[in-house]
């Protein structure tokens, strides 16, 4: 058994990210996720939102050099293996990530562009959707949904899986690094994820990975578990075809699963 542990180190996965207090979404979602995929869970909280399954009532940002002086703390003692980005709530927020990223410069970056949340509120604010825009590049791995996908490009949002991939293949090329299109938000039987890279890196320019949609109203947290486990798999494979190969059926078991779960009045959690 050790010698399969050291074959395997656990990889050390750290989540930027704001609290969902009722645990469905954010730092709460990414943490059971990566312990769920094997990986250690770090959290650096961006935002504490005051939310539950209906809605968000209320976000404080603390302010950001606090921010950094976590991201300080755990950069200084541990290495990183993968770092996922979620909620980061304004541009001050933003400035700091991004100059820790280019200081530390950890070996996988998955950004979860996260802007608006299913209920409607406002994740980030408006003005620093072009200070996001400058983290794309830090990144190795985007995951927007079509809404965020299309505000990063300032065009209007795909109405079908082609224009989803064309517009993933636009991001992927401005940026150099690989998308995730994501085909929840659109209707029919399957749900389909593309990663797009236009640079060479992967086996193909658009590696697609189709599944059954899985019908329920327990979905709050899926983004963010989906991102944290790939960067959590991503740090043993170091394969994004590999990784998603291996989250995607996890994550259709946690929506699966999420029939069982009663939390809440509104759009409940994915069970991890
Ligand atoms: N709250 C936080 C802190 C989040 O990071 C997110 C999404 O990334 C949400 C809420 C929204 O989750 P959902 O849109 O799945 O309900």
């Amino acid at each position: 058994a050790r010698e399969t542990l050291l074959a395997r180190p656990i990889p050390r996965v750290l989540s930027i990210a704001g609290s969902d207090p009722s645990g469905g979404a954010g730092i709460q979602a990414d943490l059971k996720s990566i312990a769920a995929l094997g990986g250690y869970g770090m959290a650096a909280i961006t935002a504490l939102t005051a939310q539950n399954t209906v809605g968000v009532s209320a976000v404080h940002v603390p302010p950001a050099p606090f921010l950094r002086q976590q991201l300080d703390a755990i950069s200084a003692d541990i290495t990183l293996d993968a770092v996922k980005i979620g909620m980061l709530g304004d541009a001050a927020v933003i400035d700091q990530v991004r100059s820790w990223l280019q200081e530390v410069r950890p070996a996988v970056v998955v950004l979860d562009p996260v802007m608006v949340a299913t209920s409607g509120d406002r994740l980030l604010r408006e003005s620093a959707e072009q200070a996001l825009r400058s983290l794309l590049p830090l990144a190795h791995l985007i995951t927007p949904n079509l809404p965020e996908l299309a505000m990063l490009l300032g065009e209007p949002e795909a109405e079908d899986w082609a224009a989803a991939l064309d517009q993933g293949k636009r991001l992927a090329a401005e940026y150099g690094n690989t998308v995730l299109v994501k085909g929840g938000h659109l209707p029919g039987p399957e749900c389909p994820d593309a990663l797009v890279n236009t640079t060479g890196l992967l086996s193909r320019d658009v590696i697609e990975v189709s599944g059954p949609r899985i019908v329920t109203p327990n979905s709050h947290g899926t983004g963010c578990s989906l991102s944290s486990a790939l960067a959590t798999v991503q740090a043993r494979t170091g394969d994004w075809e590999a990784s998603l190969r291996e989250v995607k059926p996890w994550l259709l078991g946690a929506l699966t699963a999420s029939e069982y779960l009663r939390v809440g009045q509104g759009n409940g959690p994915v069970h991890h």
